[in-house]
């Protein structure tokens, strides 16, 4: 992946129904997003299609939140990569901190990025400490430990292709931030470790997205809650100039 762009992607998570949906992918065309921006709109997977057409020739890129492990077959619920493909889309959030809560491993995630990448979907790998693990100084451990398993594991041709994001679990929907200073040296750290671009998620608005935009080892933000306002989104992308 390449680390000259800025990434704003947009997790809305399992939130809007389909009149919603609309009126936000509506309100987010009417935005700029400039050429050195790739904005990312990753919407549950029933407003996935709806979203495809809405967005046609627009230069908004559609993600999905997960992926199956698994190519195709009896296994009931899940979405395949090469369904995510087959309807356009170029990124999937693998391993966001609510699955992983819910039990995903970081063997599962590394099967899941493998499963993107065999149909050229670039993943999103989230990665991020617990609150107890931040208060015991433990945040570049474990997130090397989830890069490790998760992502490292691959071949190193695999590993180079994947997007990063660093997400405190504390900082998720909680309103309270990461410092930017730590989230940069978190970022730099990942860096060290794995040359691909570094996301930032956690509560990020529209009023303190620079200040980790403006981060050297920070390549854009992973945003939940701000992503459900076209208003808001669009802030943020501006952020990123
Ligand atoms: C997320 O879900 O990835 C996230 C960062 O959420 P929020 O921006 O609402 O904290």
């Amino acid at each position: 992946m390449t680390v000259n762009k800025v990434y704003i992607a947009g997790n809305w998570k399992m939130n809007l129904h389909r009149e919603e949906s609309v009126e936000l992918l509506k309100g987010l065309r009417e935005g700029k997003i400039p050429s050195q921006v790739e904005a990312i709109l990753c919407p549950p997977f029933l407003r996935l299609e709806g979203a495809a057409e809405l967005l046609e020739g627009s230069p908004y890129k559609l993600g999905a939140q997960d992926v199956s492990k698994y190519e195709n077959g009896a296994h009931t619920g899940e979405i395949s990569a090469s369904m995510l493909k087959d309807l356009g889309l170029s990124y999937v959030i693998v391993g966001h901190s609510e699955l992983r809560g819910e039990g995903q491993t970081d063997e599962e995630v590394s099967q899941k990025v493998r499963a993107a990448l065999r149909e050229g979907l670039v993943p999103i790998v989230c990665l991020g400490e617990s609150e107890e693990e931040y208060d015991r100084g433990l945040s570049l451990e474990t997130v090397a430990r989830q890069l490790e398993e998760s992502v490292l594991s691959l071949s190193p041709e695999e590993a180079e292709k994947v997007i990063l994001a660093y997400e405190p679990l504390w900082a998720i929907g909680t309103g309270k931030n990461c410092p930017p200073e730590v989230a940069q040296e978190v970022a730099a750290h990942l860096k060290g470790k794995l040359k691909v671009p570094v996301l930032y998620g956690g509560s990020v608005k529209g009023n303190n997205a620079g200040e980790y935009l403006s981060c050297q080892d920070i390549d854009g933000v992973l945003v939940g809650g701000a992503s459900l306002k076209a208003e808001e989104f669009l802030t943020i992308v501006e952020a990123a100039l």
